[in-house]
């Protein structure tokens, strides 16, 4: 598989795990629904509209399907001081044990994410659509010069409540 062709929706890990297989490929960040509502899409991010992914397949000492992955594109974004579109690069590492059920998710290794499959076989576009959206930062700021000054004044109503004890504690260092 190139890196070029699109990853199929569904894939067996199972089969892809007896074989060590690995898929490479890219995704449509239009076909992640959750990750492509929380974008800014503009002229500008035409070329952002794949994530590309490698997906390494196999299996570990209790034959359990173990998935290694490296997720990663650059994202529109909007810069929360100054409003321009920024370009955002993720790039996401996935460790997955696959398992059947809970019980068996929490015999996973800590260094290992469970995910337990309803049926054999692996959703691709859900998986990468939840990993690519954990990664978007809280606020994403751009790196123009001009960036900081124009920084939005801090919003009324944050303004800290008077300690009622501030007094007290001058009256004490008064002393
Ligand atoms: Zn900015």
């Amino acid at each position: 598989m190139t890196i070029s062709s699109r990853l199929p929706d569904r894939v067996d890990p199972r089969r892809l795990a007896a074989t060590q297989a690995r898929l490479e490929g890219h995704w449509p960040l239009t076909d992640l629904p959750r990750l492509a509502s929380s974008l800014y899409w503009s002229r500008d991010s035409a070329d952002m509209a794949d994530a590309r992914l490698v997906l390494d397949f196999g299996e570990d000492e209790q034959r359990r399907v173990v998935m290694d992955g490296q997720l990663s594109a650059t994202v529109p974004l909007v810069c929360q001081r100054c409003l321009a579109s920024v370009a955002w690069p993720i790039h996401v590492t996935v460790r997955l044990t696959m398992v059947r059920d809970d019980d068996a998710a929490a015999e996973v290794p800590r260094d290992r994410e469970p995910l337990v499959l309803d049926d054999d076989s692996l959703a691709v576009g859900a998986l990468v659509d939840d990993e690519l959206i954990l990664a978007l930062p809280l606020a994403a700021h751009c790196n123009n010069n001009d960036c900081s000054r124009s920084e939005p004044a801090p919003r009324e109503g944050g303004k800290r409540r008077d300690n009622p004890f501030a007094g007290l504690a001058d009256w004490k260092r008064g002393n």
